[in-house]
């Protein structure tokens, strides 16, 4: 089969689409032919490599996926032959303290298809039957291969650690990204205001056309968070979502109001800065971190979704064979919203 691997971690020219053997479905998976994948910043830093990231060369790329089950192994339940069907690709044991909980993001193993074992940016992927979600019947392959590892994560971020209520106030770093963008449409569903940044006006100007209540550009004003509290008239936000890291960090201390909360579930920018532990104490801020999503953070997900019928922002829809260039955009920071592709073209 047909698939995007690397052979070696490094820039984007190690990316090639390739001949590859067919996946062979273990006990308790399933076998998914992809009808579409999406790209994650994820991909970027399996490409790249990263300390503790141990591959098995030549390795499958992709998270994301939406398709139809064509085989199963034993042991399987709940799915069959002809399912339409969206992958929750968050690996985990299924007998740890953490999953006994239900919290299967916290596994002691937890892993990322694509991370952890071979991705999805192939014809087919073998994936456990417990990972595999009905496919929300409102949504093409495309859109519903854009859901599942944004969408878990700015769920988990604003409802499940955040608690988030109607009426409060969340502010969205770098809007365009995946999980921003799902934050966004996720924090208007649940009846919230929210303020968006980027540093381009385009982008900022289709974040209102979506929900945004109010959008700043950071490279125009002389300071986001004196920004921010003029929006708030002075209060700060209840809840930031931050998925950029080292270069909003410090910002968020002096833009939540006093008792917010702080969610950080990425580090685009950077995994060390400094901590305001000033404000920290004496503003009784909670920081929270955040990754992926428990299996019931998926399932209401997309239920949320189904429910609203909402649809996620695709930036463009693309074959396996521009994965580099897709991919390249993504690094840029040029995308507004998932970078779909159609791993059968
Ligand atoms: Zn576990």
């Amino acid at each position: 089969m047909k698939a995007a691997v690397i052979h070696e971690h490094g820039g984007l020219d190690r990316v090639r689409v390739e001949e590859v053997p067919e996946p062979k479905v273990g006990e308790g998976e399933v076998l998914l032919e992809v009808r579409s994948a999406a790209l994650n910043h994820l991909d970027i830093w399996v490409r790249k490599g990263r300390p503790g990231l141990a591959l098995r060369m030549p390795h499958v790329l992709g998270s994301d996926a939406a398709g139809i089950v064509v085989e199963l192994g034993s042991g399987t339940h709940g799915v069959k032959v002809g399912d339409e069907v969206i992958l929750n690709p968050g690996l985990s044991c299924g007998c740890c303290e953490s999953c006994l909980r239900g919290q299967q993001s916290e596994c002691i193993s937890f892993s990322i298809v694509g991370a952890g074992k071979p991705g999805t940016f192939a014809e087919k992927v073998a994936v456990p039957s417990c990972n595999v979600f009905p496919k929300p019947a409102h949504l093409n392959f495309d859109e519903a291969a854009a859901l599942p590892l944004v969408y878990q994560t700015a769920w988990r971020m604003l409802m499940t650690r955040a608690g988030l209520k109607p009426g409060e106030t969340v502010l969205i770093h770098g809007i365009g990204g995946g999980v921003a963008l799902a934050a966004l449409q996720l924090a208007k569903l649940a009846g919230a205001e929210v303020i968006v940044t980027s540093s381009s006006d385009e982008k900022l100007s289709k974040a209102r056309a979506i929900g945004a209540d109010h959008a700043v550009n950071y490279k125009s004003v002389d300071n986001v968070a004196t920004e921010v509290k003029d929006i708030t008239e002075g209060r700060g936000v209840d809840v930031v979502i931050d998925a950029i890291g080292a270069g909003t960090w410090d910002t968020n201390f002096n833009l939540v109001r006093r008792g917010g909360r702080i969610v950080l579930c990425g580090i685009t920018t950077g995994g060390e800065a400094k901590t305001n532990l000033r404000a920290l104490y004496w503003n009784q801020l909670t920081i929270m971190g955040s990754t992926m999503g428990s299996h019931e953070d998926v399932r209401l997900m997309l239920k949320a979704v189904t429910t609203a019928g909402l649809k996620p922002v695709i930036d463009s829809v693309r074959p396996l064979k521009d994965i580099a260039n897709a991919m390249g955009r993504m690094e840029a920071g040029e995308q507004f919203g998932k970078i779909v592709l159609k791993t059968s073209e």
